[in-house]
């Protein structure tokens, strides 16, 4: 198969955030058929849904990628697995989560896999850091570029680079 291009987005609450999300490039860039391009910035950021618990900090890493949608996403859940992810409360605190954003301009909806992310156009933590790997990369179901939809967020969970975010 051709070489696709595909927005992995990775995030940590628990224990050492940014060695899980290091170690978890590390593993995914291990895969024969994977090759990581580019890495944004980390980024602290307020949790989603349940808020009693940690500030996640999220990246996402642009991917060169032969494997298919459902083998990259086996790739994902074996690196999960490996760093001692259990899965518990939905939007709950994990030591680490991989998902899927885009994947060329590929449009999926199975029962084990929706690309686009669905939750991803209205979380700042998934768009900010696409300003920076591609903020004219269009949205294949919006077809609006990341720039469009960040402008149009109505999100008001706070996202901070790495070391910015203000001491209360
Ligand atoms: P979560 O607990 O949020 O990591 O969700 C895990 C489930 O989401 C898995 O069972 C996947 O099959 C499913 N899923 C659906 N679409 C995606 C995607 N684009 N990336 C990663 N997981 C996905």
């Amino acid at each position: 198969m051709s070489d696709k291009i595909a927005y992995i987005g990775i995030g940590s609450n628990l224990g050492d955030r940014l060695g899980y999300i290091q170690q978890s490039v590390t593993m995914l860039s291990s895969f024969d058929g994977i090759d990581v391009l580019e890495t944004s910035g980390f980024y602290e950021t307020e949790p989603y849904g349940f808020k009693e618990q940690n500030w996640f900090v999220n990246a996402i890493i642009k991917i060169k990628t032969t494997l298919l949608p459902i083998d990259l996403l086996h790739a994902c859940q074996s690196v999960e697995e490996k760093l001692g992810r259990v899965r518990g409360k939905k939007w709950g605190p994990r030591t680490i989560d991989l998902d899927i954003l885009f994947y060329d301009d590929l449009v999926v909806n199975s029962d084990i896999l929706t690309i686009p992310h669905p939750g991803m156009k209205d979380r700042a933590y998934c768009i900010v850091p696409m300003l920076e790997l591609d903020e004219n990369f269009i949205h294949p179901v919006l077809k609006k570029t990341m720039l469009q939809i960040h402008s149009e967020l109505e999100s008001v969970d706070e996202v901070f680079l790495y070391g910015t975010r203000p001491v209360n």
